[in-house]
């Protein structure tokens, strides 16, 4: 078997019987891409090679005096269907719980204070005149600028902008610099100024192009959804978790494939595509292992550097996606060490206040049974892509800071219960103008190579409804040949 760069995309055929294919990387999009291919395929025999010990990735839940901590991810998103259906799929559905009804919404940072999301701001979306009219967030002019997006002349086309640019000639500067960049920067952990338009909130872009621009479509939109009209930040009757965390998806996904397909402390070394497969080098391993198909479901850092020798340009084209880090402190406190009324779903820091957070989540108002009865769990987000250089504090420092924030903000008081730091150094893919295009070169580069299919949230969605549907997508394409 010789190895060449890129074997012919003529010799595409339907996946025989029995194929060896493999998967490399068991976070949710692995999980996924195996679930989907053993669904569809049960004759195929399947791999599933994981460094880790445990199958989820990013998806990690620890537990600490009774408390439920997430290192990673703590909720997804139903309105992209593709997590709950895997939930159904798998049997899974019963165990997820919605967010709480109660204290739903989310405090900003303004001039040092809490303030409140004005009611009815979802996202970007103003739907509230009454709520634009009277918030301490904006100036006299700010607010006169917010309803001039009523009157604002459209962009007809569907070239990229940034998130920056689309908000201050929609809503104006203020908006952005009070509103909108903590709250959307925050959730992509982006620099705004970057964010791809097109690549992560495509359906803003189209209120305007399509619409009658955010806050007519917003005001549209309020009125044909039910129920979660309160609420204002994130709509969050839309978001989900597992009663017992997130890493119980993982492991309830990995259950339903075939034992000997799931293999951890495997880390691969090398992906080479052949005439008529796929060699794979195993740390360890003397021989490289072969096979027909591989998907790769790795972060995109590592996918590139497997396939640098291999395939240069396309290993060259997946690394240029950006990425960022973020650092989240987990803290556990008793109720009465804090003199707050606790009554949002967590704080977010617009840059231009300074402070070294991106976020607080208190996670233990968000959902039930994160903390015991009379205790509150904090999850601290600090650095993203707009303050790197956070990345390089030590634990000391983290946990300063965040005792300070906690303290000045929330009037949180004495040492914490116990403290948990996740370190997610170059974890989130940055979806910066353009991505739309790169991505689809990428695709056309893979298209070419037929043993070859890509999955993971460095593509077409960071979220976990999209990192499945990246991996259901890959099942198909591998089984489509
Ligand atoms: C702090 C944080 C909070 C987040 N919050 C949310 C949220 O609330 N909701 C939401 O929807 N999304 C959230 N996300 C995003 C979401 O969690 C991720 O996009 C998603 O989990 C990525 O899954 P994945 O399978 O693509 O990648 P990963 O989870 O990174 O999986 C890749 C796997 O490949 C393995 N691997 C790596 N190298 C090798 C190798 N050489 N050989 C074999 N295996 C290898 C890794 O060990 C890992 O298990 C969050 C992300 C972070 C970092």
């Amino acid at each position: 078997m010789t190895a060449t760069a890129t074997p012919n995309a003529a010799s595409r055929t339907d996946i025989a019987q029995n194929s060896r294919v493999v998967i490399i990387g068991a976070g949710i999009s692995g999980l996924a891409t195996a679930y989907y291919l053993h669904q569809q395929r049960p004759d195929l025999q399947l791999s599933l090679l994981e460094s880790a010990d445990r199958p989820g990735g990013i998806l990690q839940t620890i537990h600490r005096n009774g408390f439920l901590i997430e290192r990673g991810p703590d909720m997804f998103i139903t309105r992209d269907p593709e997590a709950l259906q895997l939930c159904e799929d798998i049997g899974f559905a019963d165990q997820l719980i919605p967010t709480n009804t109660e204290n739903r919404g989310a405090y900003l940072i303004h001039r040092g204070k809490l303030r409140k999301m004005p009611t009815g701001w979802t996202m970007m979306t103003p739907t509230s005149l009454w709520a634009i009219v009277t918030t301490p967030l904006l100036s006299v002019p700010g607010k006169l600028r917010v309803l001039w997006e009523l009157f604002a002349k459209k962009k007809r086309t569907s070239t990229d902008e940034s998130l920056a640019e689309f908000t201050k000639r929609r809503l104006g500067q203020e908006a952005f610099d009070h509103i909108i960049q903590p709250l959307i920067g925050g959730i992509y952990t982006a620099d705004p100024e970057k964010l791809s338009m097109n690549a992560t909130l495509k359906s803003f872009a189209e209120m305007e192009r399509e619409g009658g621009g955010l806050i007519r479509e917003g005001r549209k939109q309020l009125k044909q959804r039910q129920g979660d009209s309160s609420s204002s930040g994130a709509r969050y009757g839309m978001f989900v978790t597992p009663a017992d965390g997130m890493q119980t998806l993982a492991e309830a996904v990995a259950s339903q494939l075939p034992a000997r397909c799931m293999e951890y402390g495997v880390t691969v070394n090398t992906v080479t595509p052949t005439d008529d497969g796929v060699q794979i080098s195993v740390q360890g391993e003397k021989d490289a292992r072969t096979y027909d198909k591989v998907v790769m479901a790795t972060s995109s850092q590592i996918t590139a550097r497997l396939l640098s020798s291999s395939l240069p340009e396309l290993s060259q084209s997946i690394s240029s996606i950006p990425l960022a880090g973020a650092s989240v402190v987990s803290m556990g406190y008793p109720r009465s060490a804090i003199d707050h009324p606790l009554d949002a779903f967590g704080i977010v820091s617009p840059i231009k206040e300074g402070r070294p957070l991106i976020a607080i989540s208190i996670s233990s108002q968000k959902f039930a049974r994160r903390a015991p009865d009379e205790h509150v769990l904090f999850r601290v987000f600090v650095g993203g892509a707009l303050q790197p250089e956070l990345m390089d504090w030590t634990d000391d420092q983290l946990i300063e800071s965040t005792r300070q924030q906690l303290a000045e903000l929330l009037g949180v008081s004495g040492e914490p219960l116990f403290t948990e730091i996740s370190r997610w150094e170059n974890t989130m893919p940055q979806y910066h103008v353009g991505h739309v295009e790169l991505v689809d070169n990428i695709e056309e580069q893979v298209a070419g190579i037929p043993c070859l299919e890509l999955a993971g949230n460095a593509y077409r969605g960071v979220g976990i409804p999209l990192c499945i549907r990246s991996g259901k997508t890959a099942a198909e394409k591998i089984i489509s040949g």
